[in-house]
């Protein structure tokens, strides 16, 4: 026999038992969406390699060394999606859908990074993402932030802080570009390599760099709120002042700057400290720039991206429970009559009832091994079929959690009686 094949590393099945956490989250997702009138876009996982080169920024932890990409028959290079962003402004381009100018949408599905794994680390991953266009005020900056808290209420998660910043307008992120390059110039000996490397082309990077013997030497340096200009200072101001009118904490971190360059202004993320080192569960930004540089009309942007796995952690640690997935009626189907009976009896009573769930016994088996299956499911209730019901045009309907009497109903009753059973 030939060794069994193993998943890729980073990369996981979602289990029937995980499952009801997931649809948790999405339903959640789902209804908040529509709270908020964003309409859902779907766009594809792979894209030209070059989309994400143009967008994300060559010195970037997901273009340097993150992503999935190959060459397609020797003539496309395709890159796995390693984010939302890119593919959705590509995608509203193409499709014209920013001809009025304004356009708020949604998008959620799986996401490639080839990152070493570890908790909360994957390398394929899932991502909602919420991405508005067209607004240039603060207002919608809010907006989105909010959208984010309710989703976490929604859920009933606890242990999450809002942290905010912003990195201004092109000329001021480019004066405080100018600091950071003198006071890591200074201090060269203590960079790392990474570092050493993103010092000339891009050294906000180095602000996001992940270890821990670069932090006493980024805390120290120069921050991008004090070279906000007017207008920047302004838009700062404005979102910290509808947050606090709706009511929203939030902390400002100087230190933030988020792993993409596409970034203007408002920069934040959802940080939690149930998950370790992996902290951040939902982060993003303004992008002003993006649309533009992707060939479209210049359009304001901001979105964010939330990360499924770790909002799912959350769930479990916190012992958030979501309930299982099975179906509320077992049919029991003792002897041949029964078994020839039962498919066409379960037909009849889900069309007859909207909303009933019933899982048919198959492959035969006595009362005692049918009944055991119909208490491993899950079921409210067995439906019990045997020779003896057959012949007297009858089912028994045994309640499985709770104790309460088993009693016996006419068939061409039973749908409505199982309808009431069941608050269906
Ligand atoms: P991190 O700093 O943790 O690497 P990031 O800044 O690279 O995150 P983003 O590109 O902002 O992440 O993605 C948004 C969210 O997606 C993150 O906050 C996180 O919750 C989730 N995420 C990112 N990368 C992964 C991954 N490899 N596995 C699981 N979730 C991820
Ligand atoms: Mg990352």
């Amino acid at each position: 026999m030939s060794k069994h094949i193993e998943p890729l590393r980073g990369v996981h099945d979602v289990l029937p038992a995980q499952v009801p956490g997931w649809q948790l989250l999405e339903r959640a997702v789902r209804e908040i969406m529509l709270a908020y009138g964003y309409e859902e876009l779907r766009v594809p996982i792979i894209e030209q390699t070059q989309l994400f080169k143009r967008s994300i920024g060559d010195f970037t932890d997901i273009v340097e060394k993150e992503m999935f990409s190959f060459l397609d028959r020797g003539e496309d290079h395709i890159t796995l999606r390693p984010e939302a962003t890119a593919g959705v402004v590509r995608s509203v381009i193409s499709n014209g859908l920013l001809r009025e100018g304004r356009l708020r949408v949604w998008c959620m599905g799986p996401m490639f990074r080839r990152e070493r794994p570890q908790a909360g680390r994957f390398r394929q991953f899932h991502q909602v993402d919420v991405e508005s266009f067209g607004f240039a005020g603060p207002d919608v900056d809010a907006e989105v932030i909010l959208l984010s808290a309710r989703i976490f209420r929604l859920l009933g998660l606890s242990r999450l802080k809002l942290t905010l910043n912003s990195l201004g307008t092109p000329a001021s992120r480019a004066r405080h570009r100018e600091q950071l390059v003198t006071y890591f110039r200074s201090h060269e000996s203590r960079l790392d390599e990474d570092s050493r490397r993103r010092l000339e082309a891009n050294p906000l990077r180095i602000l996001d760099s992940k270890n821990p013997d670069m932090q006493e030497l980024i805390a120290g340096s120069p921050r991008v709120l004090d070279s906000l200009d007017a207008e920047s200072r302004a838009h700062f101001d404005g979102l910290c002042e509808h947050l606090n009118a709706a009511g929203l904490d939030y902390e400002i971190n100087p230190l933030l700057v988020r792993g993409l360059d596409y970034y203007t202004h408002t920069v934040f993320e959802w940080v939690t400290d149930l998950l370790g080192a992996q902290s951040t569960v939902c982060g993003g930004g303004r992008y002003d720039g993006l649309v533009a540089q992707l060939g479209g009309a210049p359009t304001p942007g901001i979105g964010w991206a939330m990360g499924q796995e770790r909002v799912i952690l959350m769930l479990e640690k916190l012992g958030i429970a979501a309930p299982r997935q099975h179906a509320q009626v077992y049919l029991v189907l003792v002897g041949a009559a029964a078994e020839h009976a039962g498919l066409a009896l379960a037909e009849r009573l889900r069309d007859e009832v909207r909303g009933l769930s019933i899982q048919t016994n198959l492959g035969g088996g006595n009362f005692k091994t049918q009944f055991k299956r119909a208490d491993k499911s899950g079921a409210d209730f067995a439906l019990v079929l045997g020779e003896d019901e057959v012949a007297r045009g009858v089912a028994a309907i045994k309640p499985l959690r709770r104790e309460a009497a088993q009693e016996e109903c006419a068939l061409e009753k039973l749908s409505e009686r199982m309808a009431q059973l069941l608050g269906l």
